[in-house]
Parts: structure tokens; sequence; C-alpha cells
């Protein structure tokens, strides 16, 4: 699989560049709006060909794209790469709009081109094997999901994150997608309303960087999530809750194959051990197997309008004050 990166970005320097040669790929193009740039950037990491022109990197010899530029591009660049016959792994969130993610993700299916969504965590060996957990009935029936992912913005991405609404800043976007696709991954459905509240806690300039959410499944299932980029000191975590058990692993909503799990029934406390693959080379390597026709990425397109459709509603819901409806838009 030859790639071509759109965006010169820190996401695919300090994880994807290396996930595309972990999983056999090539990195053959980037795509910068800087020439300077697009040529440093090339040199730092061994690409071959530095371009800024869109045009440019999508007639170069290459099959697939990457797509990491800031949020508000994501939807122009990735309708160009499916009209260029090219599969897409576009970051999340897939866009500003679901009606715009909706419509890249529809264009992929109907030129018969893989779209996958990065979403990572849904890779991670703790999330598989809670996943396995649950799936196989041993906390009986699930009653409620608590996701911890208030995290400290490191300095070196506190830029359009927190002051640039136009590009997609704010944590709904940035995290409450992950949560989304996350809880999506472990109960097998999709949120149908939500409530929420958002604040801006000392990072954020014009945009949210914090918000506390409740969601309903369809099940019955309640969720409960609270994403931020203001807390230095609270660990991650991720809880499922059953009748016959519940699940609590502690720092495994992050980009490194770390955490830990304990199962606790009736029985007592156990760990649960699990893998510590890559998570971004795991996705790679479903990414090119889908690609070449085996499989499915390990987050499509559908999954990346889903998610994105689960944090406009909780971005509408903190704006309204209401219970909030979330519309999938038929996808
Ligand atoms: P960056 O801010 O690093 O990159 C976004 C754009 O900013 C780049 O395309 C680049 O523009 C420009 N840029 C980056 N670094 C510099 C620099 N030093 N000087 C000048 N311009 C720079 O964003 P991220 O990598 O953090 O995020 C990119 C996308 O990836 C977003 O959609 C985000 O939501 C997603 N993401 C996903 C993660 C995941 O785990 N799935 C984790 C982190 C991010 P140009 O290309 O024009 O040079």
């Amino acid at each position: 699989m030859r790639w071509g990166l759109i965006g010169a970005s820190t996401i695919a320097s300090e994880h994807m560049i290396g996930a595309m040669r972990a999983a056999g790929g090539e990195v053959a193009s980037v795509l910068s709006s800087s020439a300077d740039r697009a040529e440093s950037y090339a040199a730092e990491h061994d690409i071959p060909v530095g371009v800024t022109d869109l045009d440019a990197l999508l007639d170069g010899d290459i099959d697939a794209v990457y797509i990491s530029t800031t949020n508000e591009k994501h939807f122009a660049q990735a309708m160009a790469a499916i009209a260029a016959g090219k599969h897409v792994l576009c970051e999340k969130p897939l866009a500003m709009t679901v009606a715009d993610a909706a419509t890249m993700v529809r264009a992929a299916a109907d030129a018969g081109l893989t779209f996958g969504t990065n979403h990572h965590l849904r890779n991670a060996g703790s999330h598989l094997a809670m996943r396995d957990l649950v799936q196989s009935g041993r906390i009986g029936d699930v009653l409620s999901v608590r996701v911890f992912h208030a995290v400290h913005l490191p300095p070196h991405l506190q830029g359009w994150r927190i002051d640039n609404p136009e590009a997609g800043g704010g944590v709904i976007p940035d995290i409450v997608v992950h949560d989304a696709d996350t809880v999506r991954f472990h109960l097998g459905e999709d949120p149908a309303e939500v409530v929420a509240m958002q604040t801006a806690s000392g990072l954020g300039q014009g945009v949210e960087d914090s918000v506390m959410s409740v969601w309903a499944m369809p099940s019955g299932v309640q969720v409960l999530t609270h994403e931020s980029f203001t807390h230095r000191f609270a660990s991650s975590g991720f809880e499922v809750h059953g009748t016959k058990g519940s699940i609590v692993a502690k720092n495994v909503m992050t980009q490194r194959p770390v955490g830990e799990i304990t199962l606790r029934t009736e029985a007592g406390e156990e760990a649960v051990p699990f893998e510590t693959h890559n998570l971004y080379a795991r996705s790679l390597g479903l990414f090119h197997d889908a690609a070449n026709g085996k499989g499915r990425p390990s987050a499509d397109g559908v999954d990346g309008v889903k998610s994105l459709a689960v944090a406009a509603a909780v971005a509408k819901a903190a704006k309204s004050g209401q219970r909030t409806p979330v519309d999938y838009l038929g996808v």
C-alpha cells in the first residue's frame, strides 16, 4: 500500500508514519499548505515527495491517502481523494457536520473504495479484552458505562484545538467522538438520546474545553462521560457495570498500549490480561487488508459518521440544555 499523507501533522509524525511502515506500507508523499514545511517534513520523515498541491499528490503513484489536516479541511480533501480513486483513512472527526461526513462515506462506498476512520481505541488490547468480557456475558446484562476521559492537553497541541472553532476546535469534536466510538464498540448499539453541559475551565478560548454528558442507549443502558483538556492529575478510565460483575479499567483512554483492567464479580477481583500491541499499527494492518479485499477497517466510515453524530448531539444538548436525540441521518 503506497500512502499519500494529506497534512504534515503531529499525529502523522508521532504515530501514523511509523504505523504505516510497521504494517508493511510505504509513505510515498506528503501534502502541506507551506512549501517549506512540505520539504522539511518530507526530509525529516524520509518521505520521497513533499507537495503543496492536492492534485499533484493525488496524481502521484499512491493507493491511499491518510487525511490528518485540521477538521474543516477533511471533507473537501476526502471528496477529492475519492474522485481520484484513492482509498481513504481519515482522521476524526470526519467533517464539521454529520451531513458532510455521510456524503464522504457514501461517495467512497459508491466508488468501491475503502474508507476508514482513525478511531484508535477500538484497536487497543485493553478494549478488545474488555469487549470480550462484555460480549461473553461475564458481567451479565450491562447496566451502565462510565467513561473518564478528562486529560491534560499537552502544550504542543494547545493550538487550534483550544481557540479555533472554525478549524473544529473544542473538546467535543476532539474527544467525545472517540468515546462515542468506544462505547458503540463495547455495547454494539448506538446512543439514542443525550443530555450535556459544557464549560471552559482554563484552556478554551471561544470553545469548550470540558464537557459532561449522559447518553441513553436503546437497550436502556445508561452512559456517563467526562471529557476535558484541563485535568492534569485525573487518570483516564472506562467502566462497564453489569448484573453479574463490573469491569473497571484505568488509564485505557490513551494512544499507548497501557493501563490496568480489573474484573469484579461475586468471586472477588481478578486482573484481566491484555495484548500490548501498537494501536495504530493494528488499525493500519486491518485497513491494508480491507483495501486488498479482506475484511473491513477496524473503524469504517459508518463508524466515523456515527461517532460524529453523537458528538454533534452532545454539542447541541450542551448549548440548548435539552434532551437531544442523536440524528444519524439514516447512515
Ligand atoms: P496538528 O496541529 O499537528 O496538524 C494539523 C495541521 O497543522 C497540519 O496539517 C499542518 O498543516 C499544521 N501544522 C502542524 N504542525 C505545525 C507546525 N509545527 N508549524 C506549522 N504548521 C503546523 O494537528 P494534530 O496532528 O494534532 O491533529 C490533526 C488531525 O488528527 C485532527 O483532525 C485531529 O482531530 C486528529 N487526531 C487524531 C488522533 C487519533 O488518535 N485518532 C490524535 C491526534 C489528532 P499543513 O499540513 O498545511 O502543513
